[in-house]
């Protein structure tokens, strides 16, 4: 795609222009049920797009539990602003009732009702919020749009795997959500996008919109993000080949196998590492509270401290980056690839046996 001519916006069946976002709509359409799709540049511009294109100058009901913050200046309040809509807040931190959404729905001043999840925090103890099906019956009631800004989407139900509270998006479809809005690049383990699902009367209000210019998808990524959801077609294959999910799903006992292997290459340097078992943060620290029972190797040099060997792995030209427990140094292997472990290998006996003379 990069080196060639591609159809991007030529029609070859018909031998008129296109669209660029057919083949991947079509797709999505095929993985999810939604009657439409269109994707742009990222989920940030996903969502301020569908706020924009069908919302504004209206007010946007949503959870005081939701007002998410993800990091990188997106805020839901602010997000708000920018598409020109205004927020209403409602219920309380810790708990929301459909009462407290039906009680500040008024005809006309009303845009939709926003759902957000909440996956970079928790609110424990004495919570409750409205769910999805929940809030769809409200705006069936009331006619209004109910969106959910997804944020990491997964094309796959992942509890049996032992991640859990991500939401799967054909389900989320099935429960009758008029919008839903995602990241190509998180759970979906694609390129960086954002992914709209939904009704295709709103939908075609979005793609209408001057802005869906302005977060238009370049071709490079929706070439990447085509070949990625062609793979789940088949669920075997897109847990096996995609790197996100291969790594998500990878049990302890392979991982434990994974550290002996690595161990093996590193014989010579006799007794100064050994297998261990970690748990994995995932999302690098983005969805609090849940790991995943993991394995490693743990590195115990004899002759410098595990805090200078963690140094010098990191001052490397190929950086290797692990953790420091217990005055050793981890590399939790779920994320290493097989094939990197000549280099992994090579690294630590430049450092540990040079150390040595
Ligand atoms: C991550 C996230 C976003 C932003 O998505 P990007 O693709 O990083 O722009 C928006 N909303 C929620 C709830 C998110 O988790």
């Amino acid at each position: 795609m990069a080196a060639g001519y591609s159809t991007l916006e030529y029609d070859a069946a018909l031998g008129e222009r296109g669209s660029r976002q057919s083949h991947v709509a079509s797709l999505l359409k095929e993985l999810t049920g939604a009657e439409d799709a269109l994707v742009v540049n990222n989920n940030a511009a996903a969502v301020t797009l569908v706020l924009r294109s069908i919302c504004e100058g209206r007010e946007v009901i949503v959870s005081r539990g939701e007002l998410v913050e993800v990091g990188g200046a997106f805020r839901i309040p602010e997000v708000m602003e920018q598409s020109g809509c205004l927020l209403r807040e409602v219920g309380a931190t810790n708990r929301t009732r459909p009462s407290d959404y039906r009680r500040h729905i008024s005809p006309g001043r009303t845009g939709a009702l926003l759902k957000a999840h909440t996956s970079n925090y928790r609110i424990v103890g004495f919570t409750g919020e409205v769910s999805l099906p929940e809030l769809v019956g409200l705006g069936k009631e009331t006619g209004l749009p109910v969106i959910y800004d997804l944020g990491s989407g997964s094309l796959l139900r992942l509890e049996p795997y032992g991640i859990l509270g991500e939401p799967c998006v054909s389900d989320c479809v099935a429960q009758g959500v008029d919008i839903l809005t995602f990241s190509g690049d998180k759970l979906l383990g694609g390129p960086q996008a954002g992914i709209i699902l939904g009704k295709e009367k709103l939908i075609a209000e979005m793609k209408r919109h001057p802005l869906a210019r302005a977060v238009r998808i370049d071709k490079l990524t929706l070439a990447a993000l085509e070949a990625t959801l062609r793979l789940y077609r088949d669920p075997e294959r897109a847990l096996g080949e995609i790197p996100t999910l291969r790594m998500l799903t990878e049990t302890r006992e392979a991982l434990r196998e994974k550290a002996l292997r690595l161990i093996l290459l590193c014989k010579d340097l006799g007794g100064q590492l050994s297998a261990v078992d970690t748990e994995s943060q995932v999302g690098g620290g983005s969805a609090p509270g849940r790991t995943l029972p993991s394995a490693g190797v743990a590195v115990s040099p004899r002759a410098l401290t595990a805090g200078r060997l963690e140094e010098r792995l990191r001052g490397l030209d190929i950086p290797i980056v692990g953790r420091i427990s217990h005055d050793a140094f981890i590399m939790d292997l779920r994320t290493a690839e097989e094939k990197d472990f000549p280099l992994i290998a090579e690294s630590l006996r430049e450092i540990l046996g040079g150390e040595k003379e």
